[in-house]
């Protein structure tokens, strides 16, 4: 499909400055009007400077790890050993819960967006045996049967039932209730920290960029953990979503880090369409996002497995990180070619900071589709409000063009490397190969003497 690069013009610019970009997936158009950059990023920044100090076991809200019980069961945990090599512990009992310290957590979202109960009764799914086991064990235990009901009992306050209604309501039927803990298909994975060991101010929460690399490959391991997990454990799911809300002006109910897996029964409407452009040409990955950035002098950073650019034709400023692996799913990768992509992911968190409300989406080709889709993940930039303009147009005004966007980042990121806060093997801005078809998701690009730009190689030799 090289003919089609040429034919493309995803990036225009007017000469007053205005830039006038195309999404090549999705066909967002979106305009960057000069003067409307340089509105600030960070909003609320004053008000959030309150002087304090964050020691101890935090607890701060309900994802703190002093409060193990006032989320629903937790499915499994994260532990660091004292050796420092990692283990899961699976289905603890609520008498088990602060035996150990938790790096990250494995929840049920208490308010699903598709309920279990979406799941049985559409598609007559039952409790898996061992999420059944989980769930007698749990509530066999008195103080287990306590907290399942206490949480049945937040729920339904929540929900708006009155202290009457909900004592109305027979324990077994609570406990029933309490199914969706057990075998629901949304979930969350929490981090431990609220604010960052020894913070001194409201602003200083710990987020995906303060963690060390080595933390956040155990975070996104963890994560892929559970994707894999509820693939396996309910047949009917035919995509999880992946993704991170992080701080409320980005949708986020709770500042404290997580991220969530939601199971559905379809394809969306826009994911499918991105699957059959990816059917038509199945090297639209290279051609229209890596390839093209890299003309566009857009990556920004580059490891053996994985590449990050500043994406473009999205309504917020984006960052895209795609993974160079063969395998399209995360779960099926080699733990260098995960640590590789987690590197860059966290690489562009740290160079943001933590102070940017953003949304971390995964994309990957769900086990059902036939078409090679490579796993990437975006981080958008919520930093403004799509208003009237945008409604009547559909034309979005992004205030941050992609090569002011890639210049932040790479100036934050040589800072970075040199006070040893991204993993090593990061390659910035210039040292970038940007090697055409880095990305090997798609058997059909092999490099053959037919199609020399299908470069394998890494590093600057380019062997034609
Ligand atoms: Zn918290």
């Amino acid at each position: 499909m090289l003919k089609s690069v040429y034919e493309q013009n995803f990036l225009q610019k007017m000469p007053d400055g205005t830039v006038k970009q195309v999404n090549p997936f999705t066909g967002t158009q979106v305009w960057t009007v000069p003067g409307r950059g340089k509105r600030p990023t960070v909003n609320k920044k004053a008000d959030e400077e309150k002087k304090f100090v964050s020691e101890g076991v935090e607890n701060f809200c309900a994802f703190c790890p002093s409060n193990y019980l006032k989320t629903p069961p937790e499915k499994s945990r994260l532990v660091k050993n004292a050796d420092g090599t990692f283990s899961i512990l699976e289905n603890l009992k609520a008498s088990q819960l602060f035996e150990t310290t938790a790096e990250f957590r494995r929840i049920p979202n208490l308010f699903e967006i598709i309920s279990y109960e979406y799941w049985e009764k559409n598609y007559a799914y039952v409790i898996s045996d061992k999420a059944n086991a989980h769930r007698e064990a749990y509530i066999a235990e008195p103080e287990g049967k306590e907290h399942v009901l206490d949480i049945v009992h937040a729920k339904l306050k929540m929900s708006g039932l009155s202290r009457e209604e909900i004592d109305s309501i027979s324990s077994g039927r609570k406990l029933k209730m309490a199914n969706s803990f057990f075998a629901g298909g949304h979930e969350l994975i929490v981090g431990k920290r609220h604010f960052i060991e020894g913070a001194t101010s409201e602003s200083e929460k710990a987020s995906s960029g303060s963690m060390t690399p080595e933390m956040h490959y155990q975070y996104i391991n963890f994560t892929i953990q559970a994707l894999k997990d509820i693939y396996l454990t309910n047949r009917y799911v035919r995509y999880v979503t992946v993704f991170q809300n992080w701080l409320n002006q980005a949708g986020a109910s709770f500042d404290h880090l997580h991220k969530q897996l939601v199971a559905i029964d379809g394809i969306s409407a826009s994911n499918a369409a991105e699957f059959e452009l990816a059917r038509k040409n199945p090297n639209v990955y290279n051609d229209f996002a890596v390839n093209y950035a890299g003309y566009q002098n857009l990556v920004f950073a580059e490891n053996d497995y994985a590449v990050a650019f500043a994406d473009f034709g999205h309504r917020y400023p984006t960052l895209a990180i795609y993974s160079k692996a063969e395998r399209n799913q995360p779960w099926n990768q080699k733990p260098e070619q995960v640590r590789g992509m987690s590197d860059l992911v966290h690489a562009c968190h740290a160079a943001m900071g933590s102070e940017i409300p953003c949304n971390e989406e995964w994309y990957y080709r769900p086990p059902e589709v036939d078409v090679a889709v490579p796993w990437h993940i975006l981080i958008k930039w919520r930093i403004s409000n799509p208003a009237g303009f945008e409604a009547v147009t559909k034309i979005f005004v992004n205030t941050i063009d992609p090569w002011t966007l890639r210049d932040r980042i790479v100036g934050r990121l040589f800072e970075l490397r040199k006070e040893e806060k991204i993993a090593k093997g990061i390659k910035i801005a210039a040292e970038c190969d940007c090697t055409p078809n880095c990305l090997m998701y798609n058997p059909q690009i092999q490099p053959t003497a037919a199609n020399p730009y299908a470069m394998r190689g890494r590093g600057t030799t380019m062997d034609m």
